[in-house]
């Protein structure tokens, strides 16, 4: 057994790669265990408090074609649409009206939001919602455009750096990207001042233990106040279409990894992990996980917004979603809240 691995990282020791990589090797004698600790030490920092996000899906237009994404710009088949700023603040609105003290805006690399239109969006939903935080993720940038958005109100921003692995990055990008400046983008938003979420897919094409162990070092390294996990899904129009998918049961188990490495992390049960098992979500707030992020894109468009093939929660609207998770996270013994809820420092 390595229940004594458990235990060392539940008393804030390091463990080593190998160490990781046994506990990787051996996880379904340890699961429940580790499973149980994970939940302890989320109780300790922030109760049974699940934080909720509201996921504004803004654009589907990407100027990039990662090998794993289905609004990569050379898929043809997809319908793209891009929200106006109008529309953008108004799903914001719905969502504070809903109870969300947090927005997330999110979408591909679309230049057609210059820093001016997305600092105008950020300082108009600031100025009406002073008690929401507003969260980031699209992709990188400038680290001057990056500044221009902290500036006009953006709190935290969410890129998750896919793999920590260079030669495995370059398998699932073009050569048109890079690990280095993927790394550079998330060390200037840390400088910035955002709290800023990282993160990677599990079970993506290539993917190996090590690299799950290595993935775990460079996590305690880090420290981010985030880390957003899920499950490669493949998408029926990308190059990737024939892999295997990532599978709940490794999901989870690196959920519990991730919160007894970093027992203040914010840690989403992510809608890929809802997509791939019916319980996904709840079997993630199980495993640890602090953090649910329902849609509130526009119902019309969500179906466009496939990253990965059948998506779930693209077409309820968000007082439906918000309803169902209430009922679905009271079963786990915990409670979804409308707190902002920042990292615990
Ligand atoms: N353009 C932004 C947002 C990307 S979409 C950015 O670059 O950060 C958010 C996340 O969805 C990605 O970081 C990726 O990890 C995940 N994703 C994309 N395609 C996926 C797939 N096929 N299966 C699972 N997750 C996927």
């Amino acid at each position: 057994m390595c229940k004594h691995l458990i235990d060392r990282l539940a008393s804030g020791s390091e463990l080593s790669h190998d160490e990781y990589l046994t506990l990787i090797d051996r996880r379904s004698e340890i699961r429940d265990y580790a499973a149980a600790l994970a939940r302890d030490i989320r109780q300790q920092y922030y109760g049974n408090r699940i934080f909720i996000r509201g996921l504004i899906e803004f654009t589907n237009y990407c100027k990039n074609n990662c090998y794993y994404c289905g609004i990569r710009a050379a898929n043809a088949k997809i319908d793209r649409y891009r929200l106006t700023p109008e529309e953008i603040v108004t799903c914001a609105d719905n969502g504070y009206e809903l109870g969300f003290r947090t927005v997330v805006l999110q979408g591909g690399e679309d230049p057609y939001y210059t820093d001016e239109i997305l600092a105008d969006i950020v300082s108009s939903i600031k100025k009406k919602h002073p008690d929401s935080a507003i969260t980031l993720s699209l992709g990188e940038r400038s680290r001057q455009s990056y500044r221009i958005l902290r500036e006009a109100g953006a709190d935290r921003y969410l890129l998750r750096h896919e793999t920590a692995d260079k030669t495995h990055y370059e398998t699932l990008h073009p050569d048109s990207m890079s690990f280095e400046h993927r790394m550079q983008c998330i060390r200037e938003l840390k400088d910035l001042g955002y709290q800023v979420g990282v993160g990677f897919m599990v079970g993506s094409p290539g993917q190996t233990a090590e690299h799950l162990a290595r993935e775990l070092l460079f996590l305690k390294q880090l420290n981010p106040h985030m880390v957003g996990i899920g499950p490669f899904i493949p998408h029926q129009d990308t190059p990737l279409r024939d892999e295997p998918g990532g599978t709940a049961e490794l999901t989870t188990f690196l959920l519990s990894l991730i919160r007894l490495t970093l027992p203040r992390v914010l840690l989403p049960a992510t809608t890929a992990l809802g997509t791939i098992d019916a319980m996904g979500r709840e079997k993630g707030i199980e495993a640890g996980a602090n953090v649910l992020m329902p849609n509130l894109s526009p119902v019309g468009v969500r179906k466009k917004y496939m990253l990965y093939d059948n998506k779930i929660c693209t077409g309820e609207e968000a007082a439906q979603c918000i309803t169902c998770l209430k009922n679905r996270v009271r079963k786990t013994g915990c409670e979804i809240v409308t707190a902002r809820g920042d990292y615990a420092e």
